[in-house]
């Protein structure tokens, strides 16, 4: 067997364990004779599965009563316009805070919904920054205030969540369960699987119950959080084998002690490899402010761009894959999320040196 040392943004490595449960149960699932994914999602078999990765996910992200874990699809990217669609009441306010590409998406498609107040534009800064969330200018009686926990292309995160008075929103597609934090704190999350998670087509969503209240009955009902919330996420059929593997992912979270456990090993793995561009005298530069630095989405510059084009083709001969930023900003992207191994890490260190011993 041969894998990949795979630092794609998303999709994103998976673990091995998980692929390995995954392909021993894929003819047959628990004894039943067929796949998960030949199952009904009313029978049995599925309904364990999806009660355990709601169980599961609860448990890792501190869930309390007053909260619900739905499963939805359409990607973080529907969610841009569920959130508004849902949240935001006639003749209110949304506070948005633009650190980057993908806050930039959710604004757009508030926009289209109501007003929306920009607290903070950090999205053109170069080196990649965010501001200081804790002196925002929150509006008095926002509808609600939404934030880009981890900015994927420029590889920044926020480092301290802001106590805000209206309910506070966060897309946190690209490092759910990466790290500790406390639910209370929020009104809503969500996230996209494909990047912490699992894989692509499940988004997961936890909202404070009675913010789903909030949406007029004339929405869309597939559209309406209140719709997903009273059938558990089976209002229609959900993405079944998708929830599985997100099932066996949190799993394999739980057996790692849970985001604490995550955190440890995250930042060990962050902390590495900063370093290995810190130390090479200049020949690697960081492409964010240190103090906002992502432990996800490592980015960086070479000297020239043809040296950036050399490092991703030798690095890909050597079956690292997915290092290449972002088509909107170039340089070098690493993401590092859970599953990536330390193995993987120390694979690119090494291969950081000695590419610039050759062309340093
Ligand atoms: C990848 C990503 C998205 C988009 O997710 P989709 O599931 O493709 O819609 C949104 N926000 C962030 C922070 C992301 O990293």
């Amino acid at each position: 067997m041969s894998r990949a040392y795979n630092f794609n943004a998303g999709p994103a490595v998976l673990p091995l364990e998980v692929l390995e449960t995954a392909r021993r149960e894929m003819t047959d699932f628990n004894g039943t004779g067929m796949s998960i994914m030949e199952h009904s999602h009313r029978g049995k078999a599925y309904d364990a599965v999806h009660a355990e990765a709601i169980a599961n996910l609860g448990q890792l992200l501190g869930v309390t009563d007053d909260y619900q874990v739905l499963f939805l699809q359409g990607g973080a990217s529907l969610q841009f316009s569920m959130v508004p669609m849902n949240l935001l009441g006639a003749g209110q306010a949304a506070d948005y805070v633009n650190t980057g590409a993908w806050a930039g998406k959710a604004i757009k498609e508030a926009k289209k919904v109501g007003p929306v107040n920009i607290l903070a534009d950090t999205s053109k800064d170069i080196p990649t920054t965010m501001p200081d969330f804790a002196a925002l200018p929150y509006t008095p009686g926002a509808a609600y205030v939404h934030v880009t926990s981890n900015e994927t292309i420029a590889g920044t995160q926020i480092q301290q969540y802001p106590r805000t008075e209206a309910p506070l929103v966060a897309d946190m597609s690209s490092d759910i369960l990466s790290r500790v934090f406390d639910l209370r704190q929020f009104g809503l999350i969500y996230a996209g699987a494909q990047k912490n998670l699992g894989p692509s087509g499940v988004t997961l969503v936890v909202i404070r119950k009675d913010l789903a209240e909030r949406a007029a009955a004339t929405l869309p009902t597939m559209l309406q959080y209140r719709t997903h919330m009273a059938d558990n996420s089976l209002y229609n059929t959900p993405p079944t084998f998708g929830i599985y593997i997100l099932m066996l992912v949190s799993r394999w979270l739980l057996a790692k002690g849970g985001a604490a456990g995550m955190e440890q090993i995250n930042r060990a793995k962050a902390d590495k490899l900063y370093a290995a561009i810190d130390q090479s005298g200049g020949f690697y530069r960081g492409t964010a402010v240190k103090e906002f630095r992502s432990i996800m989405n490592i980015t960086w510059r070479l000297p020239s761009e043809d040296l950036e084009a050399q490092f991703i083709k030798e690095a890909t001969a050597l079956k690292m894959s997915g290092l290449k930023g972002h088509r909107s900003v170039g340089g070098i992207r690493a993401s590092i999320y859970n599953a990536c191994p330390a193995e993987a890490i120390d694979a690119l260190i090494a291969f950081m040196g000695d590419f610039q011993a050759r062309n340093g």
